[in-house]
C-alpha cells in the first residue's frame, strides 16, 4: 500500500505555483500535488488545499450528492428552555457611565435522548 495520494482534484496540474513545477531545462510541467497520507479518514488525504477540494466540488456536485441522497429532512428531537435573568448594560449619561438593568432571556438548546 502507498503511503501517498495525488491531490484528486483533476485542475490541480493546472494550478500555476512554484510548488507544482516540475522537470528540467525545456521540460518542465506543473504536476498534481503529491500528498503523504496520514488518516484515511481525512479529507485532506485526498486534496492538497481548500482551493483544490472545492474545485473537486463544484466540477462534480451531482455525483457528490448521489453518494448519500437526501430525499426528506432528517430531525432531531430537543427541548429548547428559555430562562430570564436580571442583567446590566452601562450607559452613557454625559458625564459618567451609569448601570441599566434589563432583563435577559437566554435560550438553550438540548437535546432529547430518544434510546
Ligand atoms: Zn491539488
Amino acid at each position: 500500500m502507498t503511503d501517498y495520494n495525488w491531490c484528486h482534484n483533476p485542475d490541480c496540474h493546472k494550478i500555476e505555483t512554484q510548488s507544482r513545477v516540475r522537470g528540467s531545462g525545456d521540460n518542465k510541467v506543473l504536476r498534481t500535488v503529491k500528498i503523504k497520507s496520514y488518516s484515511p479518514d481525512s479529507i485532506w488525504t485526498y486534496f492538497c488545499n481548500n482551493n483544490c477540494l472545492h474545485q473537486f466540488l463544484n466540477k462534480f456536485p451531482r455525483e457528490i450528492a448521489n453518494i448519500r441522497p437526501v430525499n426528506k429532512p432528517s430531525e432531531t428531537p430537543i427541548k429548547v428552555e428559555k430562562t430570564k435573568s436580571q442583567d446590566y448594560r452601562m450607559r452613557y449619561n454625559g458625564a459618567d457611565y451609569e448601570r441599566v438593568p434589563y432583563t435577559s432571556t437566554r435560550t438553550t438548546i438540548s437535546r432529547v435522548d430518544n434510546d
